[in-house]
């Protein structure tokens, strides 16, 4: 590690720098500006979104759809939703 004040190399446990004896554990050297966290976040999210599209792709083939009986909330044009909401069920109601 590199001392802030006058640049002579210190050790990385050290608290004080031999040189100059400045404290050395301050604020980090590098503190990244909001462009670079936009930046760094953007990638990271732009790479996510590319990598889902790609599996998704490639996974295409081995992933198996859901029978519609297992989502009756969705309106399935093969099996009209009557059939789905004909099931009987028991109301706590007397
Ligand atoms: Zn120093």
């Amino acid at each position: 590690m590199k001392c802030p004040h006058c640049g002579a190399e210190t050790k990385d446990t050290s608290k004080t720098c031999k040189a100059c004896g400045q404290n050395v554990t301050g604020p980090s050297l590098w503190m990244p500006s909001w462009r670079w966290h936009l930046k760094a976040l953007g990638t990271i999210y732009v790479v996510l979104v590319i990598t889902f599209f790609v599996l998704k792709r490639l996974l295409a083939p081995y992933v198996r759809s859901l029978p519609p009986e297992v989502t009756p909330w969705l309106q399935h044009p093969q099996t009209p939703v009557e059939q789905a909401s004909s099931v009987p069920h028991e109301s706590p109601k007397r």
